[in-house]
């Protein structure tokens, strides 16, 4: 394999028509490690200052009606159907994703748009009925400010448009930053918002802004008073940080963090199904989703079928470069990454595992570039490295001998993102569904844990975080409420019957 990412990068930002920022903050993309770019690292100062821009963009953009500010959000979709193809390619190029997903993620853009467009026509309150006589109650919601958004390498651009659009219908302004390891794709995003600005004509100026760098830049934006919700996607170290920062000072958070999710193969699952579900789940994206399948409970009845096929997937899936047709697994984002994955497999083999693939692949490709072979970990049962989020194509399988052993065992994970069951039993289905079931934010019945579609509220309990973004009624977080209560009578009952006296 030969390959130029610089220059694929100069020539998509050609496709792109964006002029290649620069600055002391490197991008090397994980196809070669090759520095395909650079941007220039935001000051306090400059977070600071873009969120007071951001502020005064709000102020106008509050007043705008909704259905008018889906239309900015519609004119940005059209932009991303005409840049999709040069968008997907430079996420795979500054994330290592394959082709396929980076595209994938773009239409996910589009999708989140579509949906955010609608919305707009949908920002509803109740009526609520009160126990006053000629009075009248009611919720209006209304726009809530800054949103900060700060995101994680692995979904550099969706993740942004989730917050970004909803955020923008809801009538507040964005400010965001990306992760460092990926700062191009949020210069060519922004760049595809600018050009949607333009064919709307009278947006506010600044209503969108990126801040560049890496936890500096992140904590610059946490902190600042004006940022009413912070949006923070990444590992739970981070939320740690975060969350209680934003606290002290009585702001919102909206915490995607770490994933650890499972899933439970019954005896009367559809083999050929799962086989497939679990394949892309645990080694798509090089197992950096944030709901890549990490854990698989395999019931006694169907563990020597499975898993040994399991085995024969694991040594022949296609690794290499990401924009070729045929790879499923591209490199991981860093050298970090790698060292990390090795670490945890020799944790698994301390802890009793049989440990399959891991090893290093390419390496005669470039010092800096990371590809590895999926490995198939099983394991005597559940030990402290299985309760580890290692982001990394690691997939340890366990033995089960009866469902609610299974459910306990799924549901001890610290993280509570994503689960799935394998099962043609409909007792059992329900099971895993039901209050006693998965504890998990995202809970499927014969379809991987990955791969969620945006109408669905999107998000995990405990150490995930607990936020939903995305579909359903995501909505409300990027809105304050407002409950009226209006009289229409000439008396003034109060509530609870309460009596007093004027004096
Ligand atoms: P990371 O935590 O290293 O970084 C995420 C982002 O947080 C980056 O932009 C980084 O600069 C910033 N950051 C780090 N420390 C900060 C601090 N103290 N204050 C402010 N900002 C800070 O994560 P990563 O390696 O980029 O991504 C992988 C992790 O993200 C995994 O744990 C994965 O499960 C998680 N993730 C979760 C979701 C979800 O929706 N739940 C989605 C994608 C990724």
């Amino acid at each position: 394999m030969t390959f130029h990412s610089a220059a694929e990068a100069a020539s998509l930002f050609a496709r792109l028509r964006i002029d290649a920022p620069g600055g002391d903050l490197d991008s090397c993309s994980p196809i070669d490690g090759a520095r395909i770019g650079s941007v220039r690292t935001a000051s306090a100062a400059d977070v600071d200052a873009a969120v007071e821009r951001a502020h005064v963009a709000y102020l106008a953009w509050r007043s705008v009606p909704p259905p008018r500010r889906g239309e900015l959000v519609r004119l940005f979709g059209v932009v991303l159907r005409e840049e999709k193809e040069a968008l997907g390619h430079l996420v795979s190029l500054e994330t290592g994703k394959i082709l396929q997903e980076g595209l994938g993620e773009v239409q996910e853009m589009i999708d989140i748009c579509d949906f955010a467009v609608g919305l707009s026509r949908q920002l509803y309150g109740l009526t609520i009925a009160t126990e006053r006589p000629g009075h009248r109650m009611m919720e209006t919601w209304h726009p809530l400010g800054v949103v900060g958004v700060i995101s994680a390498f692995n979904f550099p651009v969706a993740v942004w448009a989730w917050n970004a659009c909803l955020a923008f219908v809801c009538g507040d302004a964005v400010v965001w930053k990306p992760s460092e390891k990926t700062p191009l794709t949020a210069v060519a995003v922004q760049a595809l918002f600018e050009r949607a600005v333009a064919r709307f004509g009278d947006a506010p100026a600044d209503l969108s802004q990126v801040v560049q760098g890496g936890r500096e830049s992140g904590v610059a934006l946490v902190d600042h008073a004006k940022v009413a919700l912070l949006s923070a996607t990444g590992s739970t170290r981070m939320g740690r940080e975060v969350a209680p920062r934003v606290a002290e000072r009585f702001g919102r958070t909206l915490l995607e963090l770490g994933g650890n999710n499972g899933m439970v193969v019954a005896p009367t699952a559809d083999l050929a199904l799962a086989e497939r579900a679990i394949t892309f789940a645990a080694v798509g994206t090089a197992g950096q989703r944030c709901t890549t399948l990490r854990r698989l409970f395999v019931h006694g009845d169907v563990y020597d079928r499975l898993v040994p096929r399991l085995r024969q997937i694991w040594a022949s899936v296609a690794v290499g470069n990401p924009l070729e047709e045929g790879t499923l697994v591209g490199p991981l984002i860093d050298r970090g990454s790698f060292e990390a994955m090795q670490a945890a497999l020799g944790r698994a083999r301390d802890e009793g595992g049989t440990v399959q693939g891991g090893e290093r692949l390419h390496a005669e490709l470039s010092d800096g570039a990371y590809y590895v072979r999926p490995a198939i970990v099983e394991m005597p049962g559940q030990t402290p490295v299985t309760l580890t989020e290692t982001f990394a194509p690691i997939l340890y399988v366990m033995r089960y001998a009866a469902l609610d052993e299974a459910i306990a065992a799924h549901n001890d994970a610290p993280q509570g993102l994503a689960s799935s069951i394998f099962t043609n039993d409909i007792r059992e289905a329900e099971t895993f569904l039901s209050a006693a079931g998965s504890d998990c934010g995202i809970v499927n019945v014969n379809i991987g844990p990955s791969g969620a579609e945006i109408g669905g509220a999107f998000g995990g309990e405990k150490e995930t975080g607990g936020g939903r973004e995305s579909g359903s009624d995501a909505w409300r977080t990027y809105m304050r409420r407002a409950t009226n209560t209006i009289n229409y009578s000439r008396d003034l009952p109060l509530a609870q019957g309460i009596n007093f006296n004027m004096p």
